[in-house]
């Protein structure tokens, strides 16, 4: 934080012990506490008329008090204090709970505000435990998210008292912010915690929205900069016709024009900093498998990376059936590999003779030595988010880069999550893909749903069964995933060969039980969402999915692209018991849609940001501020003006950026 760095514990009003509440809330610094902004806040501003109010609603009146205080003992621990007051509508009659301190402060006679729930008939309306405050401290009050031992009146204090500290420099420059007429730092944070008025708090709002996502794309710009570099790896020879000629189809003209917008890149000269978005089954496999041939036909090396041993081993069978018979070379290397094997690829691989090396992450940090490698591409990306990307471009790795995700994420969000890229987007499906026809149900038909599997399986097709999400815990889920195949295998389908893939089985056991899959040796297979991730078994089906309101939209979106891949109908069941309106249509979501990036609009617009975004999926931190589906024109304007300034100091050396400076390199280190 370019703000105050002072400890908490230094704030008048917190001690050792409050300071240990507000770590937990994430608070450490008074600056952190300045930026901490209220969840909402209560209006003390307007105090209405106790009688001229709706019933059981929650109000501000401003009343006198009219009676005498009386306290009654009702239980060992039980006090309560009684007494009316009245604004003149009418007089109101208070209850409050055990709380002497209050009590004792409050004067018969005297004025106060009285904000809580008015109950009650009309000839007698009452308020229970109302909050009570000094007429002079009414205003629009800040209310914080809080935590035991740090009530948000706490925090109120806290937050006043630290107001006078120094709240930093401004990152915004001076120049932006009078262009559009944003408000100072000062004025912000004062006013985001203890509003002047409605128009105060709008502004300050503003203000700090914009600087949040300011800061944010600014940050992504200066990455982006960061790799636009000249590279000796030029590509000569487009020979793509050549691959496309032994090709068993053709390709869709989305895949053709994201080959040529990476060959573009790969020609001119700069290095080539893409991200391919495509939908599950629109083929990026394909357009990965023609840039490594093209590659290597012109003398270069490729390495392809998956997240998975699975996905790996599934795409060097892909790539080595396509570019073997062209004469290319292609490798395997996975953590299963075995040391001899190592050495042998290792070797080939930097003598050159292999020119295609398919492997897991782990493939270049396995100290390869390769001969000259040109181009990296990294599928599946949407686990690994911003920060990955920071740190490799930070390695200074001058090779052509192509990241392909399958989550489709909404537009709007896609323009400030790859900020740092430039964009493909394979946004049409290959001729001839199945429809899946997908149900919802409750588990009351769970046999019912039993027997639809079984008659899949009994035309020689093969199914999924995805199962329940039942704690946080991975473990958890796993053991009780093994239980229910259990049960499955020893008598729902125990004529029927059934096996389960889970996570932390090791790589050996998950090839062995997808060897048996791909081969048909085994016809259900039961998974935990392991099987989101690329798994192309054309066989299958049939999916069915416990618990299925567990799983975010984008993520059965997912799971469900695993079937409908080949010449059969497939059909997805959803099995959820929770039967409220919100789950429903989420589900609903799912069953009339098919396009990805429809789904993704709509999960976004069901769940709100916060959700969509608090998955972490999609490697973007969460705001503090800024709601980027409500906030999206400021997303807009703040991207033109850090494009912009960027494009005009690419290193913001000049010290009125210092401030700036400083939150970029503190984004950098949250990522
Ligand atoms: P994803 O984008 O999900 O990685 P894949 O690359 O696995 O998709 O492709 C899904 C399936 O579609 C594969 O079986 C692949 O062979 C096939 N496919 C890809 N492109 C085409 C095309 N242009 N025409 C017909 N089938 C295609
Ligand atoms: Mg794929």
């Amino acid at each position: 934080m370019t703000t105050n760095t002072t400890d908490i514990k230094y704030l008048k009003g917190v001690g050792e012990k409050k300071a240990e509440c507000f770590k937990k809330l994430g608070i450490d610094t008074v600056g952190a506490l300045l930026r901490f902004f209220p969840r909402t806040y209560e209006d003390w501003s307007n105090p209405v008329k106790a009688y001229d109010c709706q019933m059981d609603s929650t109000v501000c009146i401003k009343a006198k008090i009219v009676t005498p205080i009386t306290e009654q003992k009702v239980r060992a621990n039980m006090t309560i204090y009684k007494f009316a007051i009245s604004d003149g509508s009418g007089e109101v009659f208070v209850t409050i709970f055990n709380n002497k301190f209050l009590a004792s402060r409050l004067h018969f006679g005297s004025e106060y505000l009285f904000y809580g729930k008015l109950t009650g008939g009309n000839w007698a309306r009452q308020m229970s435990s109302p909050e009570i405050s000094e007429v002079s401290s009414g205003g629009i009050r800040p209310i914080y998210r809080a935590v035991r031992g740090l009530p948000s009146k706490t925090i109120e204090r806290i937050v006043k008292n630290a107001l006078v500290a120094n709240i930093g420099e401004d990152p915004i420059p001076e120049e932006i912010r009078a262009k559009h007429k944003l408000c100072d730092l000062r004025f912000a944070i004062e006013n985001i915690h203890f509003p002047r008025s409605y128009d105060a708090l709008k502004r300050a709002r503003e203000r700090l929205v914009f600087e949040e996502l300011f800061i944010f794309q600014t940050a992504f710009m200066l990455i982006k900069e960061r790799n636009k570099k000249e590279t000796e790896y030029i590509i000569t020879n487009n020979c793509k016709d050549e691959f496309l000629k032994q090709l068993p189809f053709s390709l869709t003209s989305a895949q053709n024009r994201v080959i040529d917008e990476c060959l573009a890149d790969m020609t001119n000269g700069r290095l080539m900093n893409r991200l391919v978005q495509g939908d599950v089954g629109s083929g990026k496999t394909a357009v990965a498998a023609a840039l490594c041939f093209i590659a290597a036909r012109n003398g270069y090396q490729a390495a392809l990376m998956a997240p998975t041993e699975i996905l790996a081993v599934q795409h060097y069978k892909t790539l080595s059936g396509l570019l073997e018979p062209l004469g290319i070379s292609c490798g395997l290397l996975t953590g299963s590999t075995s040391k001899k094997e190592k050495k042998e690829i290792s070797f080939t691989v930097s003598s050159g003779e292999t020119s295609v090396l398919i492997g897991t992450h782990a493939l270049l940090s396995d100290n390869v030595e390769f001969k000259n490698l040109a181009l990296v591409i990294t599928d599946e990306q949407h686990r690994f988010g911003v920060a990955q990307r920071a740190r490799l471009s930070e390695k200074g790795q001058s090779v052509h880069t192509l990241v392909m995700s399958a989550t489709p994420i909404p537009r709007t969000l896609g323009l400030v999550i790859y900020g740092d890229l430039d964009v493909s987007i394979i946004d049409e499906y290959p001729k001839g893909r199945q429809q899946i026809e997908s149900f919802c149900v409750t588990g009351k038909l769970r046999q019912r749903v039993y027997n639809y599997i079984k008659k899949h399986l009994d035309e020689g097709r093969q199914g999924y069964i995805v199962c329940p999400l039942v704690e946080e815990s991975e473990t958890a889920d796993i053991a009780s995933a093994v239980e229910y195949c259990e049960r499955l295998k020893t008598k729902d389908f125990k004529n029927y060969t059934v096996d389960i893939l889970h996570g932390k089985q090791t790589a050996k056991q998950k090839d062995e039980v997808m060897g048996r899959f791909n081969k048909g040796e085994l016809q259900l297979l039961v998974c935990t969402t392991v099987v989101e991730v690329g798994i192309d078994v054309p066989n299958a089906t049939i999916m069915v999915i416990e618990n299925a309101e567990r799983f975010g939209l984008s993520q059965l979106h997912q799971l469900r692209g695993r079937i409908g891949r080949g010449e059969h109908k497939s059909s997805c069941i959803l099995i959820s018991d929770i039967e409220d309106g919100k789950t429903k249509e989420r589900l609903d979501v799912i069953k009339n849609n098919t396009d990805g990036f429809k789904i993704a609009d709509e999960d976004l617009r069901l769940r709100g940001p916060g959700d969509f975004l608090g998955n972490r999926q999609h490697g973007l931190p969460r705001f503090n501020i800024a709601d980027i589906y409500s906030d999206l024109s400021v997303l807009k304007t703040a991207g033109d003006e850090a494009r912009n300034l960027i494009s005009n100091n690419f290193n913001l050396n000049d010290d009125k950026y210092k401030a700036l400076r400083l939150e970029i390199a503190e984004l950098y280190k949250k990522l």
